[in-house]
């Protein structure tokens, strides 16, 4: 307890997590190959250079929906506003794999268990902590996220899962940890990333690239 209470010191701080990546998404960017098959003028276009596969180093819009088991959503994106760097582990395994030599129009459904998820529920990660420890200023609520620092002082987020009078329950597994998950996928575009977003190893949007 002491150990966390150090570590958390002014660490504390509120955050919305997406459960697929925490990265900024950009807006949608221009559909390159929607208009296909092109008249050759000048030089020719083969249709193999119009679909892109999702590799390493390309940049992938995708629109999708993400369900627990039960069917109940969990997550969705269907305005072509998300995009992710692939081969970056910029998503979680189980679909980076599932994507992987699929193109722009292509749909696919991906059942990913929790070791190629968000790993497998870790009861020893709930634990209470002083109400203290949090900011004053912001009123805590169940279901809260706030960023802390684990053992290893590596960052990790908590969620709250209980509130006492003077403690906090929260718990440092990952919301979708433990949990089967089903997506939907198009794939909206597949483009190859600059040289900056592979330096970066995530995805910039079209305007000014900005990080937190
Ligand atoms: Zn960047």
């Amino acid at each position: 307890m002491q150990h966390l209470r150090s570590c958390w010191n002014s660490r504390l701080e509120t955050r919305r997590t997406r459960p697929v990546t925490a990265d900024p998404v950009p807006k949608n960017l221009p559909f390159l190959y929607g208009s296909w098959p092109f008249h050759a003028m000048g030089h020719m276009q083969r249709p193999e250079d119009a679909k892109m596969q999702i590799e390493a180093q390309k940049v992938v819009t995708l629109n999708y929906t993400l369900t627990d088991n039960e069917g109940t959503v969990i997550d969705e994106s269907s305005d072509s506003t998300f995009a992710y760097l692939h081969g970056a582990s910029n998503i979680i395994p189980g679909l980076e794999n599932a994507l992987v030599g699929k193109t722009s129009g292509e749909t696919l459904s991906v059942s990913v268990p929790p070791e190629e998820g968000y790993g497998e529920r870790d009861t020893t990660r709930t634990q209470s902590v002083p109400k203290d420890m949090f900011p004053e200023d912001a009123p805590i609520e169940i279901g809260m996220q706030f960023h802390a620092q684990g053992p290893d002082e590596e960052t990790i987020v908590v969620t709250v899962t209980e509130l006492e009078d003077d403690t906090v329950t929260v718990d440092g597994n990952h919301p979708l940890a433990g949990e089967q998950l089903n997506f939907a996928v198009e794939i909206i575009e597949v483009r190859d990333a600059s040289e900056e977003e592979i330096a970066h190893g995530h995805v910039h949007g079209p305007d000014a690239h900005h990080h937190e």
